[in-house]
């Protein structure tokens, strides 16, 4: 039999066997069976549509809500260089912080990103180990690569705290952006998290994991340093990538085409007159 939470991933199969109900447990699974949306809306029209449990652990909704970050990213680093990126000086930031205190890491990240003029957009997580990270897109055209992460490791000076690396170069700069924000905020649950918490990876692991993650209050957006003008300019190229990405998806061609990129970079050239 076909577990009922295999679309919404590994957290809700693993939450179908246990014996325990945790909160989530409803949400998840709802999520995963695709129910669709009860009782009425405030205008008193029925509701239409199915149930998102919008969770941080469903990688269903979590999915979803990385493809749209992912546009987002791209568009304010390409609104930001006006078209005219320069992949020397936009780097994939990976910070690890010791505690689960989102608010303080999102204090001490955003200072230093503030004093090094550095624009960047990306997403907080919770390991598998309870501890919170980041993955950001920075454009830091003020500095190198190595600067900037000789800087952010004197602000997280523990071992291994900080890793800044260049785009993968087989990669389109699109690609890159899009590859590392849509996979920043999905739950842990590649391969490689089951082999490295391995006692982690049964019902009571997942419970505490699942508890860990509900203790980080607040927002794990991470963005910031985009001018007023970068945010206009961003939401017309989304608007701009909107329609050929539609066609695309209904083709079944899953990747993002150089239509999408030419219509993108078309509305910079008329903003840029
Ligand atoms: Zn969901």
């Amino acid at each position: 039999m076909k577990s009922r939470g295999r679309k919404a991933g590994p957290f809700a199969e693993l939450i179908t066997r246990t014996a325990y109900l945790t909160p989530w447990t409803e949400p998840l699974l709802a999520c995963a069976r695709g129910d669709r949306l009860e009782g009425r809306t405030a205008s008193n029209r029925p509701r239409e549509g199915r149930y998102n449990c919008r969770l941080k652990t469903c990688c269903k909704c979590q999915e979803k809500a990385g493809i749209r970050a992912g546009k987002r990213a791209w568009s304010l680093i390409n609104a930001a260089t006006d078209g005219k990126v320069d992949r020397n000086f936009i780097s994939a930031v990976h910070v690890n912080y010791e505690e689960r205190d989102l608010r303080g890491f999102n204090r001490l990240l955003k200072n230093a990103l503030r004093r090094l003029n550095v624009k960047y957009t990306g997403e907080y997580a919770v390991s598998l180990d309870g501890s919170l990270h980041t993955h950001f897109i920075a454009l830091h055209s003020d500095q190198t690569r190595e600067e900037l992460e000789q800087a952010l490791k004197e602000v997280f000076p523990e071992d291994r705290s900080v890793v800044v690396d260049e785009l993968k170069q087989r990669q389109s700069t699109e690609e890159a952006v899009r590859n590392v924000i849509q996979y920043a905020g999905t739950p842990p649950v590649k391969k490689g998290d089951r082999r490295d918490h391995f006692r982690l990876w049964n019902p009571d692991g997942l419970v505490r994991y699942l508890i860990l993650d509900a203790q980080v209050q607040g927002s794990r957006k991470l963005e910031g340093m985009f001018t007023l003008s970068d945010k206009a300019k961003a939401k017309e190229l989304r608007r701009a990538m909107k329609k050929p990405m539609r066609k695309i998806a209904s083709t079944g061609i899953s990747s993002t085409s150089a239509a999408t990129a030419d219509a993108a970079s078309d509305v910079i050239r008329q903003k840029g007159r």
